[in-house]
């Protein structure tokens, strides 16, 4: 085992200050990467030793429920090049939020409504983030990923990233394959806001004059106001995905008297359901289970109270869920990396 090249590879690595969950398990190898060589080398360290690989940015996604017994690479990659008027190129480790205020300090616009998400641009298009009406995948034209498997960098266009609602073929790979190094990004010269969800669209109703940094601020606001800041309260955001269901069983759920919100999606053939509405309709808001709960202003969002492990969140994410089950027929899928 050739631990000793790698200058910052760390050996049983707590992991508790590498995710927003702040739970305590460990990590056996553990490498922060600064540059494509540190990187190329760490990638060669697990295949060389036969270790699972798992790259992580921020850690505001993931859950562990278990000491991970191969290599962690924390992804530190930096820089953002301009490219003619409206592209840009972010290397991966590049904090997301401060990508959102760079563009519009640079008169770029577009990406306003997903201000204020934790993480690293490299994970932005891993689950196509979204909030507020916007989802990343109208903005990144390029995704450049090292493919651990052909041992080279790959330029994947638009379509090719497979995108939809949390996924992406990055998401849907085996964990490990594909390391995002830089995503090309194209935004629009041209302050249009997007007021396509409700709240802000009430919140602009009487303004004829709104803009990109007002969306922006709003939606800052908003975001304190509902969810728990990582720094003082461990979570993830939303631990589940919206769940999707066919015009039937959207059917099925009324006719039992729940009047759960609906947003129609492929010409209202299926229905994308609130999680947070039947997690709150099932009592779980403000709920805890030892250390582990259920944020009082947020059903979705799991909050480790102070020293839960990812066993115990874990365990609380199942009983919601089989509640969730039982009461709706409904199986929630987590949004959360559980590893
Ligand atoms: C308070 C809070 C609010 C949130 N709100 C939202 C929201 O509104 N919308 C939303 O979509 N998400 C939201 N999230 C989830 C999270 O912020 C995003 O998923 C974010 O993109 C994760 O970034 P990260 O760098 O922390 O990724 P990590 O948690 O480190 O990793 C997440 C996944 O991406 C992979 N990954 C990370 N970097 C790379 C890379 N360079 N190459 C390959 N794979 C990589 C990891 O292996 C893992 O599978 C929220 C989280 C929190 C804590």
């Amino acid at each position: 085992m050739s631990a000793m090249r790698l200058a910052k590879l760390l050996e049983n690595a707590p992991l508790e200050g590498h995710t927003t969950f702040g739970v305590q398990q460990r990590a056996r190898y553990l490498i922060e990467v600064n540059d494509l060589h540190e990187l190329y080398e760490a990638v060669e360290f697990a295949r060389d030793n036969h270790l699972e690989l798992l790259v992580l940015g921020g850690g505001s996604n993931v859950l562990f429920v278990r000491d991970f017994p191969g290599l962690i690479v924390i992804i530190k990659l930096v820089g953002i090049v301009r490219e003619g008027a409206n592209k840009l190129w972010v290397a991966a480790g590049e904090n997301w939020h401060d990508l959102v205020e760079w563009t519009l300090a640079n008169h770029l616009y577009g990406l306003e409504n997903l201000a204020l998400i934790p993480g690293t641009v490299g994970a932005a298009p891993i689950q196509n983030i979204g909030a507020y009406g916007v989802e990343v995948e109208q903005f990144v034209t390029r995704v450049r990923a090292f493919d651990t498997h052909l041992a080279e960098a790959v330029d994947f266009e638009r379509s090719d990233c497979d995108f939809a609602y949390r996924d992406s073929l990055f998401k849907r790979a085996p964990r490990g394959r594909y390391i995002v190094l830089e995503v090309e990004f194209e935004l629009s010269a041209v302050d249009s806001p997007v007021l396509t969800y409700a709240p802000l669209a009430e919140r602009f109703a009487a303004d004829g004059a709104v803009t990109a940094e007002k969306v922006f601020d709003a939606v800052c606001e908003i975001r304190r106001s509902k969810l728990p800041d990582p720094k003082l309260i461990g979570n993830a955001g939303s631990f589940f995905k919206n769940p999707v269901v066919s015009a039937g069983k959207l059917d099925q759920i009324r006719a039992q008297n729940f009047d759960v919100p609906a947003f129609p999606i492929d010409e209202g053939d299926f229905y994308k359901l609130s999680a947070a509405w039947l997690l709150d309709a099932a009592g779980w808001k403000g709920k805890t289970r030892g250390v582990a709960g259920v944020y009082e202003n947020h059903a979705l969002v799991l909050v480790n109270l102070g020293g839960a492990t990812g066993e115990d969140l874990f365990l609380l994410a199942q009983e919601m869920s089989s509640s969730i089950l039982q009461r709706f027929g409904l199986a929630l899928q987590p949004e959360v990396l559980i590893v």
